[in-house]
């Protein structure tokens, strides 16, 4: 059985190594994500050249994400890297110490409007909420605080503020120059960090149209302000990451559970694709198992519907990237043994709006329901495997598509994989005989078996799916 969620792994500079990429290979890797927040462009472009020529070596498929770093709101530098604090203790964040110049009392914020969002009484969340301060007082560009849980505060930590509410717009200069970098890689995901509303999302979207971008938009739910504008944020996205890390800190670790299944069937329900982030294989950035705890977390977003489960540490920084992959691999399949899993009642009373949504509707509950081996969408963009891959399905869609971007953009769906497929005829019928022959080739149907095969009658034509056939392998008839 093909394992239907997707695998999207960090690359760093642990997996720099070609053969450490090719057992990531291997083990099952179908999307990587290249963080932006580390790094120089050239180590960007190294990465997915060499990506790009592993999977030519192995000939997969494999997509590439690119993340910006967005506002990360950090401290700066202390003189000796760190220092110990204690709870009870009284720390400044100084808006005017020099970038290098922390010391037991005090430590520089790149962010200088940040004494403009806070204010006495806010709780500020330091290195992913291991360290608490609660603000005493601003003074002008300082922040007085008092440490209510201590512990060692290193160079560079990120700052987030309980609740929300910063103000820093979602795209910096940095981020800007980074979206040129993006359309120059042809990467074919870019994630926004700490998008607040879809206007970012827009904004983000023209800025990489202008640089000759392609990408699909991610959207990465980490604001506790983005919640409230959810839909309108998933509506201006082709993806969205549940980023649990920084959204655990600004609304608090106990409510993420029901946060994530929400965003998931929400994205699902719009029809874009879903990844789940962050910690999911955490200890495995030093043991070569994960732990209970983490195999139930990657089951359950299986089961609560993600289409990708996101490695970020535990491939570009681990000692067991490869490990790692090979883990949610089988996590993966397991969970996709669930009935609940493989079975639909999804959008059973709600109405389509389209016509290439109606055939791939058509197209899923006959699969479903019929004893179907594959499904074949002719597909130019991709939009009709898109939607039938929001219903849960035990049947492998494969998205027959002779764009090299569609067949690296299905990569993150779940359920569907890319095949290469040019059609030399306009005549349907052997149209369907070369697509049939194509699955035959490679395995995926037999004699006899039971294909739905989906297309338009302008084939060439984007969006225009509206027709679907049934068609068993070996006796396929003229029409
Ligand atoms: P990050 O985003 O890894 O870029 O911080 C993901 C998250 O916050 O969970
Ligand atoms: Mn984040």
């Amino acid at each position: 059985m093909l394992r239907r969620t997707k695998i999207l792994a960090t690359l760093g500079p642990a997996t720099d190594d070609p053969e450490v990429m090719d057992k990531l290979i291997e083990a099952g890797l179908d999307v990587v994500r290249i963080n932006f927040s580390h790094g120089v462009p050239d180590d960007h472009r190294k990465r997915v050249e060499m990506l790009r020529d592993r999977a030519q070596a192995h000939g997969r498929q494999i997509g590439v994400l690119v993340d910006l770093q967005g506002p990360k709101i950090r401290i700066e530098k202390f003189k000796n890297e760190k220092i110990q604090l204690e709870e009870g203790d009284k720390f400044v964040l100084d808006g005017n110490l020099g970038t290098n110049d922390g010391n037991q009392e005090r430590v520089g914020i790149a962010y200088k409007a940040l004494p403009n969002d806070v204010e006495r009484g806010d709780t500020l969340l330091l290195d992913d909420g291991r360290i608490v301060f609660w603000v005493e007082s601003v003074q002008g560009a300082e922040i007085h605080c008092n440490v209510i849980v201590g512990g060692t505060l290193s160079d560079r930590k990120g700052i987030n503020l309980q609740g929300g509410g910063l103000s820093a717009p979602a795209l910096t200069t940095k981020d800007r120059n980074d979206i040129k970098l993006a359309a120059e890689l042809k990467a074919d995901y870019m994630a926004v960090s700490f998008p607040r509303t879809a206007e970012d999302m827009h904004e983000a979207r023209r800025l990489l149209r202008e640089a000759g971008g392609y990408a699909g938009l991610v959207s990465k739910i980490e604001r506790a302000e983005a919640l409230d504008v959810l839909e309108d944020i998933i509506k201006a996205s082709d993806a969205v990451m549940v980023a649990r890390g920084d959204l655990g800190v600004e609304i608090g670790d106990a409510e993420l559970p029901a946060v994530q299944k929400h965003i998931i069937q929400m994205s699902r329900d719009l029809n874009r694709v879903v990844i789940t982030a962050t910690q999911m294989m955490e200890s495995m950035i030093y043991n070569p198992i994960p732990t209970r705890a983490e195999v139930f977390d990657v089951a359950n977003a299986v089961m609560d519907g993600t289409d990708a489960v996101m490695l970020s540490a535990e491939t570009a920084a681990g000692k067991y990237p490869d490990k790692a992959v090979a883990a949610m691999d089988r996590v993966c399949r397991e969970a996709e043994k669930q009935r609940k899993v493989r079975v639909s009642d999804h959008r059973i009373s709600s109405k389509f709006e389209r016509i290439d949504e109606g055939i791939a509707m058509a197209a899923m509950y006959t699969a479903n329901h019929l004893d179907v081996t594959a499904i074949a969408a002719l597909t130019e963009s991709g939009a009709t495997a898109l939607w039938m891959s929001r219903i849960s399905s035990d049947r492998p869609i494969y998205a027959l598509t002779p764009h090299v971007e569609t067949r690296r953009k299905v990569t993150l769906f779940r359920g569907v994989y890319p095949i290469n497929f040019k059609p030399e005829s306009s005549n349907h019928a052997q149209v369907n005989r070369d697509a049939i022959d194509e699955l035959t080739r490679r395995g995926a149907v037999r004699e006899g078996d039971l294909v739905i095969i989906t297309k338009g009658d302008l084939m060439g034509v984007g969006g225009g799916s509206n027709a679907m056939k049934v068609v068993r392998v070996g006796d396929m008839v003229e029409v």
